[in-house]
């Protein structure tokens, strides 16, 4: 396969929190020359038959995709798996008890948003839910947005739902050594997903980075939507240090809210090995 190629490896649809589905990413995929894509939503693999067929439609090439969301060291971490059995049982089972505490911790959102003055959140985070097995903190930002309490998504979150505010419950999700290996026991590749994202210390990283190895785990996010250049070439020299592979993608949820479209990424640097290398039999051809 020629290197390097267009891979967007990470973004979402309808399916969590993502405002398209996966025919309208797949046509935007393509307009923007994505050669081989990877739908990952949040704790939920129900979009991936129709994101595979739709990639096939468009002529594109296409992994099978999740973004998981785990607890460690008390920090929520995003572990994206590529290139596994959608089907297989112990990952929608996994999945689904990891979504199983939304309902609850979205109540419990709304209860404490009301407490400052927010009031129906609960109910207006709902009108912007696609799939009702799966509310996530962006379906409340869209709504605080909407009433006009703030400007866009990313004020919400600093005044509202990151930790230390308001609105913030803290939740546990699933363990780092079981997200690895749904991923790992389906037939597919864990990365870490945007690590530059997370306050941890440089020994928490080293610790999580080393965890994640010794459980399974074999790519990391260099390049994504959410990393400055800085952090490409911090992360491309962590994939080389743990010899880990490296993974693109924007990180897309929706033309209007996010910065990185649709395969609109520099190229991973020359010195990392692209974790599409390890994936030539996982992946869907036209
Ligand atoms: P949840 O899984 O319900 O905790 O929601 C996490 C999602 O919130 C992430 O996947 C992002 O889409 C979104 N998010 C987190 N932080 C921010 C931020 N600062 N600005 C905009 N969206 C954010
Ligand atoms: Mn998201
Ligand atoms: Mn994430
Ligand atoms: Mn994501």
């Amino acid at each position: 396969m020629t290197f390097p190629l267009n891979a967007d490896l990470h973004c979402h649809s309808t399916t969590s929190d993502g405002t398209l589905t996966p025919e309208q990413l797949a046509a935007r995929a393509a307009a923007n020359g994505v050669d081989l894509w990877a739908l990952t939503d949040h704790d939920e693999v129900g979009g991936q038959q129709q994101a595979l067929e739709a990639a096939r439609a468009q002529g594109m090439k296409y992994l099978t995709g999740v973004e998981i969301s785990v607890t460690f060291a008390d920090v929520t971490v995003h572990i994206v798996g590529l290139g596994f059995d959608h089907t297989d049982p112990r990952m929608t089972e996994g999945l689904a008890d990891t979504r199983d505490g939304r309902g609850p911790r979205a109540r419990a959102m709304a209860e404490q948003l009301a407490q400052v003055g927010i009031h129906g959140a609960y109910e207006g985070a709902l009108k912007y839910v696609g799939n009702p097995r799966l509310i996530s903190r962006t379906h409340f930002a869209r709504y605080i947005v909407e009433i006009g309490v703030c400007a866009d998504p990313h004020d919400v979150f600093r005044r509202y739902l990151a930790e230390g505010k308001p609105g913030f419950v803290p939740h546990s999700w699933a363990r780092l050594s079981d997200a690895v290996r749904w991923i790992t026991g389906a037939g597919g590749v864990a990365v870490i997903a945007h690590p530059g994202r997370y306050d941890f210390t440089p020994n928490e990283e080293f610790a999580l980075f080393s965890e994640f190895k010794a459980h399974g785990g074999r790519g990391v996010e260099v390049v994504t939507g959410s990393h400055t250049v800085a952090e490409y070439a911090r992360y491309a020299d962590m994939a080389i240090e743990f010899d880990l592979l490296a993974s693109r993608g924007s990180d897309f949820h929706d033309p209007s809210e996010s910065h990185t479209d649709l395969g609109a990424l520099p190229d991973l640097p020359g010195k990392v090995t692209p974790v599409w290398a390890a994936l030539q039999d996982r992946i869907l051809r036209p």
